[in-house]
């Protein structure tokens, strides 16, 4: 069979994700064929999106949904707004998918979309035009038995409640399982809101469990302070864990001590601003910080470094600075392949993003079946369900990593790889076929 593979471009994030695959396949012990149905997106929609802006004049925005594989299930995966939005991006966004539901059993496949675009430029109205023209675009090739979109960067619960309407108007009736991340009174999941932060804290658990750390004792460093970034620290500081740095677009704070991290959310939800605070009911004070980049953070000589903002952020470049021995990825691809060879090289446990991000869209899938019993379930009912999965494939990915002797993310893929495997194999590969003849 030929390995020829043309609709890849020889570079970018897309290609790297592939190569990644590669290696976990020979693990895997793959088929040629798995292998060959996963280097090529299965389908994939490009769109202008023509928007009439507050002051009267008219902006066209360009989005992508790409459906990457849809074996085990509808395509399922997010929809991000960010100026460096591009095809290959989002190609490789719905790859990390098709893997992300596979490793925790989910019966979804893998895509994506996104806009090219910068949200905060964007007064409340443009925004909604813009999502809903979206969908208008999109609306025939998404579906709830199709390919399933959810929030992921810049998007929100709000934006999902718009697409489901504009859906909905389009196939004339209400239709709440075409997407997740819904508002709660809009047929969204309690519990959706944090699930990512959440699904990366049962991972750090189990870790915790394997390593009998003592939360007091362990310092952690947070690159990104969106969603995922801020449940999992306060998650994590609950539990009595040091998170002695954060950041955000705009740079980051360093405290040996700690930060409280109620107050730092508190604040950052108020103003914007990432202030090292403590907050005493309404009163807030300001504690001693020290001002530090990214990049900074990034080096710091903490035990936990949790990279939840963008992908790429550790490379070649700075992956030899890196100090921390463990990492868990709230991100997507936080971490470039090259990266991660020098970190594996030097012995750091990396708990890979297709597995600790995963919790977001386990929950999303609790919430497109609640959709379409139309029966909802309790929080404690979402977490208890959540923890069931995450604990269960962590601890599979583990074991699979201790059994063969490779790092984790190569046994996540691994894992991964043989569930979508079965599914391609059960319709026949050329030894069923050939055998046949
Ligand atoms: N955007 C999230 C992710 O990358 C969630 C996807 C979903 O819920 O479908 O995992």
């Amino acid at each position: 069979m030929s390995t020829a593979s043309p609709a890849i471009e020889p570079t970018g994030v897309f290609a790297d994700a592939i190569k990644r695959l590669e290696h976990a396949a020979r693990l895997a012990e793959l088929d040629d064929e798995t292998l060959e149905r996963l280097r090529h997106p299965k389908a994939l929609i490009e769109v202008s999106i023509p928007v009439r802006m507050d002051d009267g004049s008219l902006r066209v925005f360009h989005g992508y949904r790409v459906r990457h594989d849809d074996t085990r299930g509808p395509g399922k995966g997010g929809i991000r707004y960010h100026p460096d939005v591009s095809l290959d991006e989002v190609k490789a966004l719905a790859f990390w998918m098709t893997c992300k539901c596979a490793v925790v059993g989910i019966p979804f496949g893998g895509a994506k979309g996104g806009i090219i675009v910068n949200p905060k430029e964007l007064s409340h109205l443009e925004l909604e035009r813009l999502s809903r023209g979206f969908i208008r675009l999109i609306g025939d090739f998404i579906g709830p038995e199709t390919d399933i979109p959810a929030p992921d960067v810049y998007t929100n619960a709000m934006i999902m409640g718009w697409m489901m309407d504009e859906y909905s108007k389009m196939q004339g009736q209400r239709t709440p399982a075409v997407i997740t991340g819904k508002p709660i009174p809009l047929g969204g999941s309690l519990g959706r809101d944090d699930a990512t932060g959440r699904g990366a804290y049962y991972c750090i658990k189990e870790l915790e469990r394997h390593l009998s750390w003592k939360p007091s004792e362990i310092t952690v460093a947070v690159q990104g302070f969106g969603n995922a970034g801020q449940h999992v620290a306060s998650l994590l500081h609950g539990d009595g864990y040091r998170i002695v740095a954060v950041s955000d677009s705009r740079g980051g704070s360093y405290r040996k001590e700690g930060f409280d991290i109620p107050s730092l959310i508190k604040i950052k939800n108020e103003t914007r601003a990432l202030k090292a605070v403590y907050c005493d009911g309404s009163v807030c004070e300001a504690v001693e910080a020290e001002t530090i980049t990214n990049e900074q953070l990034l080096e710091l000589d903490v035990d936990l470094l949790i990279p939840a903002a963008l992908e790429n952020q550790i490379t070649e470049t700075n992956a030899g600075d890196i100090k921390a021995p463990f990492i868990v990825e709230v991100a997507n691809g936080p971490i470039t392949s090259q990266g991660d060879e020098i970190l594996t090289e030097r012995g750091a446990l990396i708990v890979p993003d297709i597995l600790a991000n995963a919790g977001g869209v386990t929950v999303s899938y609790f919430e497109w079946v609640q959709n379409k019993q139309g029966y909802y379930w309790t929080i404690e009912e979402v977490h208890e369900r959540l923890l069931v999965i995450m604990a269960r494939e962590f601890n599979a990915v583990y074991d699979l990593m201790k059994a063969k002797n490779v790092d984790m993310r190569t046994a996540a893929y691994a894992h991964a790889l043989k569930r979508i495997a079965a599914a391609i194999e059960a319709q026949g590969t050329q030894r069923y076929f050939s055998n046949g003849e």
